[in-house]
């Protein structure tokens, strides 16, 4: 079978604890450099993300419905 061509790069220092750690490379991700240049790695097993709660929705500009009049 051809090679596909992906080498598997080591892990970097933000990688440590994480249980997808196989000695020096990832069992997930072929470049952990990567993963973690533009923040946290998505399959981090050993950092709390941070959840962000959605936010309240603040309803501008509505007017209360008059009541119908009752006969
Ligand atoms: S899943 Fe992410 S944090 Fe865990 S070893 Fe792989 S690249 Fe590193």
């Amino acid at each position: 079978m051809a090679q596909l061509g992906l080498e598997k790069k080591p892990i970097v220092d933000q990688c440590k604890g994480c249980a997808h750690v196989e000695g020096e490379f990832c069992n997930v991700w072929a470049s952990p450099a990567a993963k973690w240049r533009l923040g946290t790695c998505p399959s981090a097993t050993h950092v709390q993300r941070e959840t962000k709660e959605p936010e309240a929705k603040v309803r501008v500009g509505q007017q209360k419905q008059k009541k119908k009049p009752s006969k």
